[in-house]
């Protein structure tokens, strides 16, 4: 037997004896998975999961052992997500950490950064939120405003971010901070890690139209930030922001992805459609309905190649725009049909007359209208994907 063969003989046997049993059924949304942190705590079942999968690194197979991940191969790593698949198992652990500043840090990290932020987030001991955006700063990232004065050992940084999702349950924040006010905007620009327990730190929760709570005004009041947690140099941070960015960009498109494992669409049209002979009657939704299926097949398996070229060592670079643009505009048109196909099913709020999948549908749908605004709007895809990955003319 092969050595992949016999890999994943082991790993199936393994993932069959230390799951916990309640681990082998999905989530309804990525908001019931484990997002780690200091101050988390999870049903029993749920944190015996992620210690048993952090204890082996495989919350993140593919990073090197000496960081705490799984050291395995690509190959390795992709027939453990196989079996994983084929089990019907949760993801141990989700969040920032191991999409973006863990990716990033392995990139660009100093070794001092890797060792002290790499080990706590395979664990899921540290969450991580991501500070950018500010009430003038979106779309146009390069104006942002927060200041960070070097004050001997420490920077002192003062502030506010808006939009940072999760910032009142993670530990600590990777935040751009402006250096050089008179430099051009990229270049005065420094990517600083800050610790979320640090004095001056004020987080006030923003509620959305769906009615859940995820992002946060963020305050920073005279915060002391140490020198040494700047990954990269002093006033190069717009680099290092963007590769962030490229991570980020491919994550957001996977994320939708997953949740839609199975076929929704269709177990939905069952429930509420005509069916004869096995078919919806309705030939304008059954076109529907396929069209999308078949356009998040050829996501996922463009995805997958791109994803591939990453654990290989590919940065992902401005055709993460691509993934972004084409993955959330996916999910904004699949739960617009969701919503068509359950009528008036899907407009329920709260109370009786509805159950809480119906009650799910209106929020997620809701909730979708963001899909085009967070890590960076559609529009500004579209624009980076005629710049720099056709070279069109501006
Ligand atoms: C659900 C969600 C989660 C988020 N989480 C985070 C987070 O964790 N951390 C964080 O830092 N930020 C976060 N954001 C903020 C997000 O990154 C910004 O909202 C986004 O970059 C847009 O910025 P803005 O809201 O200031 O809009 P603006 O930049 O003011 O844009 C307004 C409109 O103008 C359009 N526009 C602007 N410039 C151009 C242009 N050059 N060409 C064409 N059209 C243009 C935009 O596409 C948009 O339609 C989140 C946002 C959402 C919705």
């Amino acid at each position: 037997m092969d050595h992949l063969e016999q890999f994943r003989e082991e790993t199936r046997r393994w993932l069959l004896a230390n799951a916990p049993p309640s681990m082998f059924t999905p989530v309804a949304s990525t908001d019931d998975l484990c997002w780690g942190g200091r101050r988390a705590h999870y049903p029993a079942d749920v944190q015996r999961w992620l210690d048993v999968m952090g204890d082996r690194g495989w919350t993140a197979p593919t990073w090197p052992a000496e960081y705490g991940g799984g050291g395995l191969t690509k190959a390795e790593a992709k027939v453990l997500s196989q079996e994983m698949a084929k089990l019907k198992l949760r993801a141990p652990l989700v969040g920032f950490g191991l999409t973006m500043i863990g990716p990033l840090l392995l990139q660009e990290g100093s070794e001092g950064l890797k060792r002290t932020h790499l080990p706590p987030i395979v664990r899921g001991r540290i969450r991580w939120c991501q500070g950018y955006s500010e009430p003038g700063a979106g779309s146009d990232l390069a104006s942002l405003q927060t200041r960070a004065v070097l004050d001997g050992d420490d920077f002192i940084v003062n502030g506010q971010k808006v939009w940072t999702s999760y910032a009142d349950k993670a530990d600590w924040m990777f935040i751009l901070v402006r250096t050089d006010p008179k430099a051009r905007k990229q270049e005065g620009i420094t990517f600083l890690l800050m610790d979320m327990e640090t004095p001056g730190v004020t987080v006030k929760p923003i509620r959305l139209i769906s009615g859940s709570s995820p992002f946060c005004e963020t305050f920073l009041e005279n915060v002391r930030v140490p020198r040494a947690n700047i990954v990269g140099q002093v006033n190069g941070g717009w680099a290092i922001a963007k590769a962030l960015l490229g991570h980020e960009r491919t994550m957001i498109a996977d994320v939708f992805k997953d949740r839609v494992s199975g076929n929704p669409l269709v177990d939905l049209a069952r429930r509420y459609l005509t069916v004869r002979d096995a078919r919806i009657t309705d030939a304008l939704l059954r076109d529907r309905i396929t069209q999308i299926d078949m356009d998040q097949a050829c996501l996922d398996l463009t995805l997958k190649r791109s994803q591939d070229g990453m654990k290989a060592g590919q940065k992902p670079g401005p055709e993460a725009s691509i993934f972004k643009y084409y993955g959330t505009e996916a999910n904004m048109r699949r739960r617009e049909l969701m919503v068509t196909i359950a009528g008036s099913q899907a407009l329920g709020w709260e109370g009786p007359g509805f159950d809480e999948s119906e009650l799910g549908l209106t929020r997620d749908w809701l909730r979708s209208r963001g899909n085009s605004i967070e890590g960076g709007t559609s529009e500004i895809q579209l624009n980076i994907i005629a710049k720099r990955v056709l070279n069109l003319p501006d």
